[in-house]
């Protein structure tokens, strides 16, 4: 952790076994710090990249990942900016103000504690210091914090970190998962038969996204919210025939297409006969339209699932908090990952692809050393031997039996 400051790096590499890996003889002067940090700004982040998909490559060959099973997560790395380097957008502060003073008292102070405490939509700060960085949470009632988001994918069998991508804070891991899956293919050379995510993944787009792919989600899907009195669920989709069907029966067609999905319609004219249209349309609305999302059937599919969520399923899901919950846990407790030990998203990048470098080549030691362990040689050797002893024995009663039947 404390070699990733360049600083650090310099001073800790007197340490002989250190000089040893780095190939600098005992009484060779070691390198500047400075030139470490030009080194590094020359490299970018793309070199450090290719480092990361090296050790991939290494594990992959050494058997210890199979991309068959994937489990992708997402954490928050604390950015590199002080408390006091916040600051609100001008227009929105301007317009807050504007807001505020024409406001009566106690709408003014619920903004004004808005701004102080949770920071919610446009009165979230910015980094002064760190631009790259946005404000984001990862628990309703815990602070906004200036962060980056890293987005992984965790290998089942040992843990080796697939593949990873930095994005800042506020970015939504619905967006990357699809791309994490296909980077984890291309490193492996096999697609994955299961991807496992916790339920801030289970939208539309990626049950439909991974089963375009051919890859089982084991994502658990989250209910359909009941905001109304009359809920989304209760207007029933007809595939057969691309309608959506109202609790009352009346058709709503398709009409208006948006980025992931379509808006269906109702006729003006039968919800103004209907005896719950107070309660199902929207103020000043007389007709009800409803968007369904073009991966509505994956949705389905995967919400019936996890009502009848099978042994299989709850096993996965319990390795996926092990493995990739469990490499974020190491990788900010082992690694330095916690906080961001520079500023700019090109040098969070170059962090997190050392970071993950490392804990695969511990992943490749541990399952090199494993291998070479004498208990574990001698068990594999006796294993062998009662092979050989029974295949022996077997043949052995057989030549019997053949010697006593030509005896006879
Ligand atoms: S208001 Fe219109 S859409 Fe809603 S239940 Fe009545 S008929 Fe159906």
């Amino acid at each position: 952790m404390r070699l990733l400051q360049s600083r650090n790096a310099v001073r800790e590499g007197g340490a002989r076994p250190i000089r040893w890996f780095a190939g600098y003889g005992l009484h060779e002067a070691l390198p500047d710090h400075s030139s470490l940090t030009r080194i590094r700004q020359r490299w970018g982040a793309e070199l450090f990249r290719r480092i990361f998909a090296r050790s991939v490559q290494a594990c992959v060959k050494a058997g210890i990942a199979k991309g068959k099973v994937v489990h992708i997560d997402a954490t928050l790395i604390r950015a590199d900016v002080a408390w006091e380097s916040l600051g609100e957008r001008h227009a929105d502060a301007v317009l807050a103000q504007d807001g505020d003073l024409s406001m009566p008292g106690e709408d003014a102070a619920r903004r004004q504690a808005e701004r102080d405490g949770k920071q919610t939509g446009r009165y979230k700060k910015v980094c002064l210091t760190d631009p790259d960085a946005t404000m984001a949470t990862n628990a309703r009632n815990r602070r906004l914090e200036p962060a980056y988001k890293q987005h992984t994918a965790v290998d089942d069998v040992f843990g080796v970190v697939l593949d990873l991508e930095v994005t800042t804070g506020q970015a939504n891991e619905g967006d990357h998962v699809l791309d994490r899956v296909d980077a984890a293919a291309a490193a492996t050379g096999r697609s994955a038969a299961a991807v496992t995510a916790d339920q801030g993944y289970a939208y539309g787009k990626v049950y439909g996204g991974l089963e375009e792919r051919g890859v089982d989600p084991v994502i658990p899907a989250k209910k359909e919210p009941a905001r109304s009195r009359v809920p989304l669920p209760r207007f029933r989709y007809d595939a057969r025939h691309d309608i959506l069907k109202c609790p009352k029966g009346r058709v709503l067609r398709p009409q208006r297409q948006t980025e992931h999905g379509r808006y269906f319609y109702s006729r003006a004219a039968e919800c103004r006969r209907c005896p719950i249209r107070g309660d199902c349309l929207s103020k000043g609305r007389v007709n009800k339209a409803v968007v369904v999302s073009d991966n509505l059937p994956a949705l389905l599919r995967a919400r019936r699932r996890k009502e009848r969520w099978s042994a299989e399923d709850a096993r996965l899901y319990q390795r996926h908090r092990w493995r990739s919950e469990g490499f974020h846990g190491e990788a900010k407790s082992w690694h330095g990952l916690a906080r961001a030990i520079r500023s700019g998203l090109q040098n969070m990048r170059i962090q997190a692809f050392l970071t993950a470098a490392a804990v695969n080549l511990k992943r490749l030691a541990t399952a090199l050393c494993a291998l070479l362990d004498p208990h574990a040689s001698a068990r594999l050797i006796l294993g062998l031997l009662a092979i050989v002893a029974t295949v022996a024995k077997r043949r052995a009663a057989g030549f019997a039996h053949s010697a006593s039947a030509h005896a006879a």
